[in-house]
């Protein structure tokens, strides 16, 4: 459902102007004022204009670095003096938030775990009120939109309107490439329902390795995101935290000027037309899709209703299994992935459940 904030596009937060893609960039963990500056000016020579750093870190268990706590507010005061660059920390509290104010911190940003619990965002929330900061909101840690949604309307409504979210991926049980399973479409369906809402992609925290930063950032960019937040410390391997994931600003660098950009509409007007025509064909397939999955349906309502008349189990495993093998096999042939198959058949199979499930709860009569 579409919902209407009134949150002010990118261009008019007067940020500095670039014509690439909104950066954030800077270590994790501030560690020490010298870290915290030494990267500063490395990454400003490499024309990145806003600086992250964590000061209070939020830790999945104890006993690791938690941050050093407000006297890093005073490193970021020192790379705001000295380098220009515009600053910005992790806030998970109240009192964090004023501090952070005390110090002349430019933006904010709300932590995974924090946007997961509406008291903790609106707690910040109310520490905001009557404040002009920019406030940028990571994704819950569970795929939940609504939950992510909640914490956007509740910064809203204490009347900021420079917010962005950060798509920073989802946790999940079990082995995974990635630390953090990106699921695109819940930053899609975000941008889809607040207009105009910046969407600022972590590659760095999607991805838990370095290696992966390349690739997600590039994915970002081609599904139109405005900007990345990217980790970057000087010495990756040493890092207090995160240093699996973190690079250095020459990789970083490296990495910018390899991304391919992509602009969502074509140059010319030959182009959109060529768009247009295939997109007027995806219209139709998927007309067509949608009408044979309905006469598919009829037939499943027809089997509904044979198997309660002869008092039969909806779900007959055997049967589900043989359908689900003989088009791993044809898709595979076709070119499609194992995943796609079975996401494709699974969500037919479970409307089919629905609709003899509604059959045979019809009283009769
Ligand atoms: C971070 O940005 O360092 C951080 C702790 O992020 P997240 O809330 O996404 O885990
Ligand atoms: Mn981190």
């Amino acid at each position: 459902m579409k919902t209407n904030l009134n949150i002010k596009p990118l261009n008019d937060w007067g940020l500095p102007k670039s014509d690439r893609p909104l950066i954030i960039a800077g270590p994790c963990s501030a560690e020490s004022e010298k870290q915290v500056l030494e990267t500063a000016i490395k990454l400003r020579e490499k024309d990145i204009f806003i600086y992250r750093a964590g000061i209070w870190k939020p830790r999945t268990r104890p006993g690791h670095f938690e941050g050093v706590g407000s006297k890093g507010l005073a490193w970021l005061k020192k790379v705001k003096e000295e380098t220009g660059m515009l600053v910005c920390t992790e806030v998970a509290s109240e009192k964090h938030v004023y501090e952070a104010l005390k110090y002349g911190v430019d933006m904010i940003w709300i932590g995974a775990r924090s946007t997961a619990n509406p008291f903790v965002v609106q707690d910040i929330a109310n520490a905001l009120d009557g404040v002009d900061l920019p406030v940028l909101v990571k994704n819950p840690v569970n795929p939940d939109l609504e939950l992510w949604k909640g914490a956007i309307e509740r910064i809203h409504a204490a009347g900021i309107n420079k917010i962005a979210a950060i798509h920073r991926g989802f946790s999940t049980f079990g082995k995974t490439n990635y630390r953090n399973l990106p699921t695109w479409q819940i930053p899609i369906d975000l941008k889809t329902e607040i207009a105009d809402l910046p969407m600022i992609n972590d590659p760095s925290h999607i991805g838990g390795k370095r290696e992966f930063i390349h690739e997600i950032a590039q994915k970002a960019m081609d599904l139109n995101f405005d900007g990345l937040i990217i980790e970057s410390h000087l010495n990756p391997s040493c890092a207090l935290s995160d240093a699996q994931q973190q690079i250095t600003p020459d990789e970083l660098d490296a990495i910018l000027h390899a991304l391919v950009m992509r602009k969502p509409n074509g140059q010319s007007k030959e182009t959109m037309q060529e768009l247009i025509t295939y997109r007027k064909q995806i219209d139709d397939f998927d007309k067509a899709l949608m009408a044979v999955i309905e006469e598919r349906m009829e037939v499943v309502k027809k089997i509904g209703k044979f198997k309660k008349d002869n008092q039969m189990t909806i779900l007959q495993s055997s049967r589900w299994e043989q359908i689900i093998e003989k088009h791993l096999t044809d898709g595979s042939n076709r070119g499609f992935s194992e995943k796609f198959i079975n996401r494709l058949f699974k969500a037919i199979h479970q409307e089919s459940i629905n609709f003899q499930t509604k059959i045979m709860n019809e009283q009769a009569g």
